[in-house]
């Protein structure tokens, strides 16, 4: 079960029950800096929005979090279903997923329609980046079975979280997109197909062997909510990017 606190000045998405020593969040747009179209808490380099505000918003979600800014490491997100193992704040170019068993590094996936899911086993977390041709490559299993891996655990002992995303409300897409996802994550009752990445996710991940109960969706549509998210899609591109953050925090 996971919760925004709404009151608070950095609001993000959090566990209703921290997992102690893991810090997991999805940010929303509210808490920053940033001028408009990217306001407020842009977190992406990748925009025209100025960087020295892209790097106050940083800080102040991390330290929001009792995370180390210093401590971050980053994926490249190229649209593959690559997972980088982390061991060291550090930028990985080629790929879309990040993993690591070391305290005190923080992972970052950056998205703004696409979906963020958060994994968390005991001693393992990591962070995955999974638009469209992700989720239908396989990403979301990906990052699962690099999880297992490196925690040696079943697929019946990781906790999967999904962030704000892109869903089957607003998500249209072409005939040859939908095509490729199961009948349940795609809806047919407007002109063009919708798709719901975040259904096709836990049908890949529950086959997989995650548990319900296992599964975590914060339920939250990007473009349904212009207050709370940006949306590449609405906004046509001219707007800023959220985080989904995971770490394993030595303690604060
Ligand atoms: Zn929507």
């Amino acid at each position: 079960m996971w919760i925004l606190d709404a009151d608070t000045a950095v609001p993000f998405w959090r566990p209703r029950q921290t997992i102690a020593p893991a810090v997991l969040l999805f940010s929303t747009r509210r808490g920053g800096v940033s001028r408009p179209p990217y306001d407020q808490l842009n977190l992406g380099r990748s925009t025209e929005d100025d960087g020295a505000a892209v790097a106050t918003n940083r800080e102040r979600l991390l330290r929001a979090a009792h995370l180390d800014p210093a401590r971050l490491a980053t994926a490249g997100q190229v649209h593959g279903t690559r997972v980088a193992r982390v061991h060291s704040p550090e930028h990985h170019p080629e790929c879309d997923a990040l993993v690591t068993s070391e305290p005190s590094v923080v992972l970052a996936v950056t998205t703004a329609d696409c979906m963020p899911l958060l994994y968390h086993a005991p001693g393992v977390v990591a962070a995955a980046h999974s638009g469209w041709r992700g989720t239908a490559d396989g990403m979301p299993v990906s990052a699962l079975e690099a999880v297992c891996t490196l925690a040696g655990c079943a697929p019946s002992a990781v906790q999967v979280a999904i962030g704000p995303a892109i869903r089957g409300c607003c998500y249209e897409v072409a005939e040859a997109v939908a095509a490729r996802f199961p009948a349940e994550a795609v809806r047919l009752t407007s002109a063009r197909p919708r798709l719901d990445l975040p259904t096709a996710a836990r049908l890949a991940l529950l086959r997989a062997g995650v548990e319900e109960r296992a599964l975590h969706d914060t339920g939250a549509c990007t473009s349904c909510e212009p207050t709370w998210y940006y949306s590449h899609r609405r906004d046509h591109g001219r707007t800023g990017r959220h985080w989904g953050v995971a770490a394993l925090a030595e303690s604060d």
